[in-house]
């Protein structure tokens, strides 16, 4: 679903495969002088805000393309063999350890030195149960399931938490001056800028959070953890770390009543995400529901045109939902 492409005429698209043919055949033949200024660098990311970031921080010294499409989902990505001979040929993979097991594996076999793990600058400190919320069904759930019951994962959206993304940028920024040394001084501007602007978002996240009615935040996956952890919320994920996996009858149950206690008046659906549990769950709770995006992707229907557009709408949205003041 490349719209863009979709939109040219033919021959601007037969030229640009020319270009990109001839780019290969220049990258394989003289390596010497790979990833100067002159030919820019080439920099594959795992998904958007990876690739936002990468955008950012390269200006016009790189140029950027995702694995994850437009609208896909990124948790479970598949790769076609295009996909991994673009990581083999790019001077940098940008990725996310733990959190995409197809880019995980490109990333071993294909990139070499030249991939790059987001994972320790975004120091993904907080941990979620892999599986539902109660301990009940633990029978219910056999040994040879993927995950054990209750079992910690490692949460990776850490984008979701604007500092954590600045962190990543500075880092990133470093990576980049190693292959184009040249770049340094734009590099680490553009870091700068993102950082700022950033941090812009933070204070009005801040802000808009505080004194909320209900800090219980119920949403379908447990995307929103840095997020909540920053701006003092709970989160309960319907469906765990993964929106694929699908929760209990009793688990939808639990979640109600949760929801009923703790006086949450708005269930979150996400982008990406079928809305049919989180819909669920409103019903049986007797609640609303309102959409946030959890960033995984951008597409025509998201609430904005970049990372920033669309967080200061989840901050509308969760202000709302939220009741804050
Ligand atoms: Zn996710």
């Amino acid at each position: 679903m490349n719209i863009s492409v979709g939109r040219r005429p033919a021959t601007v698209v037969a030229t640009a495969a020319l270009l990109l043919l001839a780019g290969c055949g220049g990258d394989d033949g003289d390596g010497g002088d790979g990833g100067t200024a002159a030919d820019g660098l080439t920099v594959v990311a795992g998904f958007y805000p990876l690739e936002w970031a990468a955008e950012r921080i390269g200006g016009d010294r790189v140029s950027v393309t995702s694995l994850t499409a437009p609208g896909a989902e990124p948790h479970d990505l598949e790769l076609t063999p295009r996909d991994v001979a673009g990581v083999a040929d790019a001077d940098l993979l940008v990725y996310l350890g733990g959190f995409q097991a197809a880019v995980d594996e490109a990333a071993e076999s294909q990139a070499g030195d030249h991939a790059w793990d987001a994972a320790e600058a975004a120091d993904l400190s907080l941990t979620a149960e892999e599986h539902g919320h109660g301990e009940e069904e633990g029978e219910e759930h056999a040994e040879d399931e993927d995950h054990a019951e209750g079992e910690e994962s490692t949460d990776p959206h850490f984008w979701l938490d604007p500092t954590r993304l600045a962190a990543v940028g500075d880092a990133l920024a470093e990576q980049l001056t190693e292959l184009d040394p040249d770049g340094a001084e734009t590099f680490e501007q553009n870091a700068a800028t993102l950082r700022e602007e950033l941090e812009t978002l933070d204070r009005e996240m801040t802000d808009g959070l505080t004194g909320c009615r209900v800090d219980t935040l119920v949403t379908s996956h447990d995307a929103f953890g840095y997020l909540a952890d920053r701006y003092g919320l709970e989160v309960i994920g319907v469906t765990g770390l993964s929106p694929n996996s699908e929760p209990s009858a009793d688990q939808v149950a639990e979640i109600a009543d949760l929801v009923a206690e703790r006086g949450v008046t708005t269930v979150y659906t996400e982008t990406l995400v079928d809305p049919a549990v989180a819909e669920t769950v409103a019903a049986e709770a007797g609640v609303e529901t309102a959409v946030l995006d959890p960033l995984e992707g951008l597409t025509d229907e998201s609430a904005g045109d970049d990372y920033l557009a669309v967080m200061r709408a989840n901050l509308a949205t969760l202000q709302e939902g939220q009741a804050c003041s």
